[in-house]
């Protein structure tokens, strides 16, 4: 077993929190360049390791339960470090109990269902961790700043017009809560990265051999939008944090520190579900004696 830092770990999610029902404006409200000041990083990388020894040690026990599942859902912009935290934060978990799923430019068939089919496809199963790289809030992200996507969703009219971003909160609030009461933990995590922050990321792709494949020119066109996001960002975040399903706004200048409160809030939702190894009953104990004794018997001595 290992010692929870969990006062710590409290500590390191509150301020990154959206509180249900609060309003929130980006960039003002969350910096993308804060770091928690009790932490340097030295410590920060020694956390992070307690953090994902932790995470090991909570998701052999969701699997082993087989009861609840837990969904990650990481939303950023582009270079805002989505592959990195998955690939940090679950650097200790069994390959098994972990499903990992890219959302891109929907295709014809997934525009041929109802806005939230494919990610219900892909919602993990009972005693896994499902991580949601890019999500359903695509569907009030890039759908919203580039409204052509909408248009490719051959929507009715009723379900378009100007009521249509609040009915998709709804919608996604009610599906959100639809999992969360029968088992599924949702944790929502948005990486916050400042304009500055993104232009030296994609600078760095562009100079580093080893980086170059990143890049994509589109990248460029997008960040025109970079104001258009945060505003699409704030109105979800307004909307969308639930008491089921709260969002958490990770700091994301600093790589070291967005994975560190990535893991933290992670392994904070693992700890409040608190899944537990089965109990062996009684005469399951004694059959396990039995077949104890039958092994010793085929000993070969010495
Ligand atoms: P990447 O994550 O960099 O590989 O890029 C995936 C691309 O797919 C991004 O440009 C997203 O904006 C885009 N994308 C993801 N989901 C949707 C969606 N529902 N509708 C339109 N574009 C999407
Ligand atoms: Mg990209």
């Amino acid at each position: 077993m290992v010692d929870p830092p969990m006062s710590q770990i409290r500590e390191l999610i509150a301020p990154v929190r959206v509180e249900p029902g609060s309003s929130v404006h980006l960039p003002e409200d969350f910096d993308p360049g804060y770091k928690a000041g009790f932490l340097n990083k030295r410590e920060g990388k020694e956390l992070l390791k307690r953090g994902v020894e932790l995470l090991t040690e909570y998701q052999a026990r969701l699997a082993a339960q087989n009861t609840y599942g837990l969904l990650v859902v990481l939303q950023a912009l582009d270079a805002g470090g989505k592959d990195g935290t998955i690939k940090h934060v679950m650097s200790g978990v069994n390959p098994q109990g972990v499903t990992v799923h890219s959302f891109k430019v929907p295709s014809s068939t997934e525009l041929s269902h109802d806005y939230l089919w494919r990610y219900t496809q892909c919602a993990p199963s009972r005693g896994q961790i499902g991580i949601f790289n890019r999500s359903h809030y695509e569907e009030v992200l890039v759908v919203r700043v580039h409204p052509q996507n909408l248009d490719r969703q051959r929507l009715p009219a009723s379900a378009k017009g100007d009521g249509v971003w609040h009915r998709r909160y709804r919608e996604i609030n009610d599906w959100e809560r639809y999992l969360s009461d029968n088992g599924f933990r949702i944790v929502k995590l948005l990486l916050n990265i400042s304009k500055e922050e993104q232009r030296l990321r994609f600078m760095k792709r562009l100079d580093r051999p080893d980086k170059n494949w990143k890049f994509s020119p589109a990248d460029i066109t997008e960040r025109r939008y970079f104001d258009d996001y945060q505003r699409a960002f704030s109105d979800m975040l307004c909307h969308t944090s639930t008491a089921w399903a709260p969002w958490y706004v990770i700091p994301a200048d600093h790589k070291w520190f967005a994975r560190i409160c990535a893991a933290a809030v992670v392994v904070n939702a693992l700890v409040e579900l608190d899944p537990r190894y089965p109990q062996v009953s009684k005469s399951a104990r004694r059959e396990l004696a039995q077949a104890r004794m039958a092994l010793e018997a085929e000993s070969p001595g010495d």
